[in-house]
């Protein structure tokens, strides 16, 4: 019976200390997700800030440029790159990037 007892309570308590753990957790999850955040934040301004007009047309360039991964050739644009792959290479898997496009 007082065994039981003691079970009793210790299971009480290791079910309390199971929540603080869950509840600190959560909190260095929240910590984690409020600095990537604030990372992203500083990012984004130092893009607005910085940047020279070189700098620019760079990564338009970029994001202009498609390389196709089976024969490396150059699109200007993910349609055409959707296109050049269906007709090209209709056997290999279409990329996850184009699936949407
Ligand atoms: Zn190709």
């Amino acid at each position: 019976m007082l065994l039981n007892i003691l079970n009793l309570i210790l299971r009480v308590v290791s079910m309390n200390s199971m929540k603080r753990n869950k509840a600190r957790m959560a909190r260095g999850q929240q910590k984690i997700q409020s600095q990537a955040k604030a990372a992203e934040k500083s990012a984004k301004l130092k893009k607005q800030q910085g940047h020279s007009a070189n700098e620019q047309k760079k990564a338009a360039q970029k994001a202009l440029v498609h390389v196709c991964s089976v024969c490396k050739a150059q699109m200007p644009d993910p349609k055409t790159y959707k296109q050049h792959f269906e007709n090209k290479h209709p056997k290999n898997q279409l990329p996850d990037d184009l699936k949407n496009i």
